[in-house]
């Protein structure tokens, strides 16, 4: 039996008379950027989020760089990131000329750790940017005390947790604002890059509609020095037809997360994914840990089963930021885990059978060395 780590055909196999019907509606148009999908997709994706605004830009990267642009923050700031985690989140405060300050993580939800963040904050300090990572939500009641007992914004990066909740709140509005990624490979993807902001604020929604199209609201006329980041009508129509589907994708990963639990508890020094009562995770990827992480993939390999690492490289040790300073050490936990994290496959069109098959593989090598 194969067990794919991603597969995305499927999807369109599953939706594909509604995808079909969106690409003829976009091309039957004529209309291909900043139109009528695009304002439909925004409405009903912001309706399905429970927040007063989704602005849609070309990527999650670019969501995030825009709100830290759109609030100012750029040299001479700094922003409080998760020390693992993807880049992504990173390089957005890097390309606004902010610094990414790191902060340790839980080490059993693997988010960032709240009571690690107020020793980090400084009077340079003007932002918090939590990672919903692997699909669950951060500790955001506590990261929110935080910011507003020091006057800090919270940017959510809610890229990798579509429909995921913490204390009955949604993922995209348990911030100031967060950047979405539609990648994809995501919970809910576009069929190529695409990413929107989320936010109740209706000024800086206003702000970032002029800035993801060169910071112009008339033609012509510049208000800001904004970018290009726009979300086409083709993918917002593409999404469109994906988001009816959400929340039964989730609940199809939530089954294949289950059975995990069910068939993988007390294996060797196999570590399972920690959720605490308050999160409702979308299991975005389903996330184990061992100290023999290489060869356990190896086996699983063999065994037909696809695994990626998610991340084999903490960002302070990326040749990306060989000139921050940061060296080995600095960061033990995020390090420690970029050691030893396997993802195994999960995803809604992934089988029981299949998942039953990764487990009976994952078992076998666990009971022969
Ligand atoms: C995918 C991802 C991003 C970046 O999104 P893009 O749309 O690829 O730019 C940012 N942060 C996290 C956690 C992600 O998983």
């Amino acid at each position: 039996m194969k067990v794919p780590i991603l597969e995305l055909k499927p999807a369109y196999d599953e939706l594909r008379n509604d995808l079909d019907a969106a690409y003829r509606r976009v091309m039957e148009s004529g209309w291909l950027l900043l139109g009528k999908e695009l304002e439909a997709f925004e409405a009903e994706y912001a309706a399905s989020i429970g927040v007063r605004h989704c602005v849609g830009v070309a990527n999650g990267l670019e969501a995030m760089q825009l709100v830290l642009m759109a609030r100012g923050i750029g040299p001479g700031d700094e922003v409080i990131v998760p020390s693992h985690g993807y880049i992504a989140t990173w390089l957005a405060v890097t390309h606004v000329g902010a610094k990414p300050i790191p902060c340790e993580s839980d080490p059993q939800t693997y988010n960032l750790d709240p009571n690690r963040i107020e020793t980090l904050i400084t009077p340079r300090t003007k932002a918090i940017l939590p990672i919903h990572l692997y699909g669950q939500t951060a500790d955001m009641p506590a990261i929110n005390a935080i910011a507003a007992k020091h006057g800090l914004f919270v940017l959510e990066d809610a890229a990798q947790s579509h429909g995921a909740r913490c204390h009955g709140g949604q993922a995209g509005a348990l911030g100031h604002a967060a950047g979405v990624s539609f990648y994809p490979s995501k919970n809910l993807g576009a069929m190529a890059d695409a990413g929107a902001v989320t936010t109740h604020d209706d000024a800086l929604a206003e702000k970032l509609r002029h800035l993801r199209n060169y910071g112009s609201k008339i033609r012509y006329q510049n208000d800001y020095p904004g970018m290009n980041s726009r979300l086409s009508e083709l993918q917002a129509a593409f999404l469109r037809a994906k988001l009816p589907k959400l929340a039964e994708w989730n609940a199809r990963r939530a089954l294949l997360a289950r059975d995990y639990f069910d068939r993988l508890r007390g294996i060797g020094d196999l570590v399972l994914p920690h959720v605490p009562a308050w999160a409702e995770p979308v299991w975005h990827l389903f996330v184990v840990r061992t100290a023999r992480r290489e060869s356990l993939q190896k086996h699983l390999a063999a065994a037909g089963v696809g695994t990626q690492i998610h991340y084999p490289v903490p960002p302070h040790l990326s040749r990306a930021y060989a000139d921050a300073g940061w060296k080995h050490g600095d960061f033990p936990l995020a390090e420690k885990l970029a050691g030893e994290v396997l993802s195994l496959p999960i995803g809604p069109h992934i089988s029981r059978e299949q998942v039953a098959h990764v487990c009976a593989s994952v078992r076998g090598f666990f009971t022969q060395a």
